[in-house]
């Protein structure tokens, strides 16, 4: 994947670098690794990363100053690996421009979960992704409201958009045309039940003109519709 986040970890002890590298690629994000300081900063030259581990306690250049020096040339988000009992000042990790920390022994839990709040703040890729719907041949981004099918943007109404992102999110799910009407148009709505057949046809008919995705909306006979996606 070409816009995949890349992390790298900075750590002396092999041991817990595995373990790091582990946790961050089952989370699906790219780990380069470096042993010490230098490593580190050499490596930081040669390649964009949307994040750093930084373990404190290093030979050589420390932690603080590994950091310092990626603050001369980068705003890249970094987080200070820290051991139980050390002493952090965190005066001086401010002032270094440090993001966040976490106490070794930690939480694989708790270290990606302070990753993600801070990608989140940082990297638009990520941003973007966050309230996207993705499915082959299909994009539901949903703070832009835009639809994308075979590539080309899919131009909806507004109930139209809110009805498929409504079946898009609850994919595998039946509802009748009933409950559309109630989730979609909302419970003062005295619509006929046909407004649904109504929306998915031209749904439908614009999804297979842009040259995919009408597949994913499926009628259950007798019953109403779903979003499904086939293996
Ligand atoms: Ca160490």
């Amino acid at each position: 994947m070409a816009d995949q986040i890349k992390i790298l970890v900075v750590e002396d002890e092999q041991r817990m670098r595995d373990l790091l590298s582990l946790y961050l690629v089952r989370e699906g994000y790219k780990v380069v690794e470096a042993g010490d300081g230098q490593a580190a900063l050499a490596k930081f030259s040669r390649e964009e990363f949307s994040l750093v581990l930084l373990d404190v306690m290093l030979p050589g250049l420390d932690g603080w100053a590994v950091c310092q020096q990626i603050r001369q040339k980068s705003d890249v988000p970094i987080i200070m690996l820290t051991a139980r009992g050390e002493e952090i000042d965190r005066v001086t990790g401010f002032e270094l421009g440090v993001d966040d920390y976490v106490v070794k022994p930690f939480s694989p839990r708790e270290l990606i979960m302070r990753i993600k709040a801070l990608l989140k703040r940082t990297c638009p890729l990520i941003a973007k992704r966050e309230g996207e719907l993705k499915f082959p041949g299909l994009t539901i981004n949903h703070p832009s409201r835009r639809v994308e099918a075979a590539g080309t943007e899919v131009a909806l109404t507004p109930k139209e958009y809110d009805l498929l992102h409504f079946l898009a999110q609850q994919k595998g799910r039946v509802f009748t045309r009933e409950q559309l009407l109630e989730r979609v148009w909302g419970y003062d709505f005295y619509g006929d039940l046909r407004t649904v057949d109504t929306h998915i046809k031209n749904l439908r008919d614009k999804l297979n003109q842009a040259g995919q995705g009408a597949e994913y909306l499926v009628t259950v006979w007798g019953v109403g519709y779903k979003f499904e996606v086939k293996q």
